[in-house]
């Protein structure tokens, strides 16, 4: 494997110094004890980073958990839940454990931005519903505006936004300003993109107190290890690995999609660390299989009336790698 461009994973991996760091904090807790009851100190951690306070707060083991639990938990029976499309795939596998319907917009060519008048209506038309959105969109790559959640918070008495990628989005699309506006926002975020910590399982929830001590009920205690708190309690101390990555991510990002454009594919407009992409005249599972032989992986998620390949921005030479077998393939 030569260049791993399918998970939307980070492209750097933790420094040695701050793995030392994170392993001697591990090091020095008694291994025998249960984590912290409640996480006070991480859930602090997160809070002194997002500006919230420490009961707004509810970590998970992954923010894939916590989106399940709120799934679970703010659900009435009969609740649908609406998703635009294409969507993250678990987010149809949780309404599924649920037992939930769900209903579908769809994101359309070339830049893929949510048609919100026929959100809303169709939000209104299935009520009780919960939207379930994810900004920036996996696996298209935009993102929803401050206004637009504003007047879906006036048809829907719960939001769930999935901002995994925000840290790769400008400072418009971080939805945690309306949270003091919209006491049924649910944002959900997570170490695993941003913080290069997905092998660490760690995310968390944000909504006023009311939804958070609900959903609180619908974790289990201890579902966040101490591996996972340490990681967190080291990485919150010192962001700058962190930022730089996450800065790197963002450039390379572009020179990316323009290069990808140069090769006359139509790239969506991205906010997150993966472009969403299709090559005219192609086959989107032949570039697949292409780029597999030469150990990159990409992901082809096409469907029927819509050929399109989602690649991870990877480190230059990985996404250099990639471009030159497209070219090769074309
Ligand atoms: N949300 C989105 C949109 C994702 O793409 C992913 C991971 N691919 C997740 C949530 C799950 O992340 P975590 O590792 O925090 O469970």
């Amino acid at each position: 494997l030569k260049a791993k461009l399918d998970f939307n994973e980070s492209p750097v991996d933790v420094p040695d110094d701050l793995k030392d760091r994170i392993l001697a904090r591990l090091k020095d807790r008694r291994w025998g004890y249960y984590p912290a009851f409640g996480a006070g100190e991480l859930r602090q951690a997160l809070a002194n980073r997002t500006g919230r306070s420490a009961e707004e707060i509810v970590p998970g083991n992954g923010s894939g958990e916590l989106i399940g639990a709120a799934i679970n938990i703010l659900a009435r029976p009969g609740t649908t839940l609406i998703l635009p499309t294409p969507a993250f795939s678990l987010y149809f596998q949780l309404a599924a454990i649920a037992g939930l319907k769900t209903a579908t917009v769809p994101l359309s060519a070339p830049d893929f931005e949510i048609d919100e008048e026929a959100f809303l209506s169709l939000c209104k038309e299935k009520a009780p519903a919960i939207p379930l959105l994810c900004s920036p969109n996996n696996p298209t790559g935009g993102t929803v505006t401050r206004t637009f959640v504003k007047k879906l918070a006036e048809a829907c008495p719960v939001i769930l936004v999935d901002q995994a990628y925000v840290e790769f989005s400008r400072p418009e699309d971080d939805l945690l300003p309306l949270l003091d506006e919209i006491p049924g926002l649910v944002v959900f975020r997570t170490f695993s993109k941003a913080f290069s910590a997905a092998g660490f399982r760690i995310g968390y929830a944000l909504a006023r107190q009311p939804l958070m001590d609900e959903l609180r009920k619908a974790v289990l205690p201890f579902n966040v290890d101490i591996a996972a708190e340490s990681f967190a309690a080291e990485l919150l101390a010192d962001p700058t690995f962190s930022e730089e990555s996450v800065n790197a991510v963002r450039q390379e990002r572009e020179r990316f999609a323009s290069a990808l454009r140069a090769r006359g594919a139509l790239v969506a407009p991205s906010q997150g660390n993966f472009l969403f992409f299709s090559l005219p005249g192609t086959y989107p599972d032949d570039l697949r299989r292409h780029c597999q032989k030469s150990g990159v992986r990409v992901r082809n998620l096409a469907t029927a009336d819509l050929p399109y390949l989602r690649v991870t921005v990877g480190r230059r030479e990985d996404n250099d790698l990639f471009l030159t077998l497209m070219e090769e393939f074309r």
